[in-house]
């Protein structure tokens, strides 16, 4: 668990200096892109306003503001930012809060706004919600959706490994979350891992930072430079060819096998911790075969589930949809497995009350 000491009266610091972003800021400190305002009070869709909200953030019968807003503690740091417990002091409401210092230049700024209006207008069960996006001296914040057990890396750094009828609960949720993403949206998320796959007491599994890969590559200056780990990164992708949507699929193998084998799949030295640079681990990725579920250890159903994923060739992954319709899927089912039980097992992390 990253960043797991409680801070007190942690407060939003946003540097008081102008940063680049502020370029592209009017006088009064708002950014207009066509229907799009970006500024301190949030991001506004002029004219899409009833479409670009997410049913859960139509719940929200208030406005949310940043001063409204007060820290309960650090939940979590990532490579570009903090995530904090933050609670609405007015309505008592807890949300999560991702802060992302940004330093972009002029060129990124449109990507940048793409993102989070995308962001923004996501509206699936299996998504964790961005109510608002702010924008303030070069920070942008996202009030976020908060899931109150953590992600799938805090679940699996406790219980080692997650047994095949809870895998195919995750999987059957997140799978309904690309779906969406893939099909409806017609977007790539680009990094499925453990850490943003995030889970709630109900049981509910919801993938979040969709964007914020692009948003921390464009804020160090380069767009096509990516942040954050390369070990979910399909061949294509690592190698810099041209990818897809069966990229995700790849991230979600990777995903997938690792909570059951409780390690990273490709075989590491016994000694070794992570890999000791890039290079090594793109050479792994593409030269050597895709790793599988042993079948001395595993069901049929995972092992086909796993290699409908984990194939070099991307022509040769499965779609997220036809992957609901997998039988590993399918066999588990209206089994009345409740993934509540798996997590409520857990020893809650100390950021994370019950
Ligand atoms: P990286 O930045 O390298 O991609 P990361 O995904 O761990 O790594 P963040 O996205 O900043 O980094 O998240 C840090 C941690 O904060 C996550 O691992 C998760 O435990 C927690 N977290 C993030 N979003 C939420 C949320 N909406 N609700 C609850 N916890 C969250
Ligand atoms: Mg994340």
């Amino acid at each position: 668990m990253k960043g797991t000491k409680p801070l007190k009266q942690l407060k939003l610091s946003v540097p008081a200096e102008k940063t680049p972003i502020t370029d592209f800021l009017t006088a009064s400190g708002t950014f207009q892109d066509g229907d799009l305002l970006l500024n301190q009070k949030g991001l506004r869709l002029i004219s899409e306003e009833k479409e670009t909200r997410s049913s859960d953030a139509k719940e929200l019968d208030f406005q949310i503001s940043l001063e409204d807003l007060e820290t309960i503690k650090v939940i979590g740091k990532g490579s570009g930012g903090v995530v904090q417990l933050v609670r609405h002091k007015w309505v008592g409401r807890l949300f999560a809060l991702k802060v992302i210092q940004m330093n972009i230049q002029e060129d990124a700024r449109k990507q940048i706004v793409q993102e989070l209006k995308i962001n923004q207008a996501l509206q699936c069960p299996h998504i964790v919600v961005c109510h608002h996006s702010f924008y303030h001296n070069g920070v942008i914040s996202l009030v976020l959706e908060y899931m109150d057990r953590g992600s799938l890396a805090d679940v699996i750094k406790q219980v080692k490994t997650i047994l095949e009828p809870y895998l195919a609960v995750v999987c059957k949720q997140v799978l309904q979350g690309l779906v969406y993403l893939h099909n409806e949206r017609h977007v790539i998320h680009r990094d499925i891992k453990p850490s943003n796959l995030l889970v709630n007491h109900k049981g509910e599994v919801k993938i979040t930072d969709f964007g914020v890969s692009v948003m921390l590559a464009s804020s160090i200056g380069q767009r096509d430079t990516f942040v954050g780990t390369y070990n979910y990164m399909s061949p294509e992708r690592i190698t810099g060819s041209t990818y897809d949507y069966s990229s995700d699929i790849w991230s979600l193998g990777m995903v997938v096998l690792e909570c059951a084998i409780g390690r990273f799949p490709y075989k590491q030295s016994e000694e070794q911790q992570g890999w000791p640079n890039f290079y090594e681990l793109l050479e792994t990725i593409v030269v050597k075969s895709p790793p599988s579920a042993p079948p001395d250890q595993f069901s049929p159903e995972f092992c086909s589930f796993i290699s409908a994923c984990i194939q070099k060739d991307p022509r040769d992954r499965m779609s997220s949809l036809d992957l609901l319709n997998h039988p590993f899927i399918k066999k588990f089912e209206n089994k009345d497995i409740h993934l509540a039980i798996l997590v409520d097992s857990l020893e809650v992390p100390v950021n994370f009350p019950r």
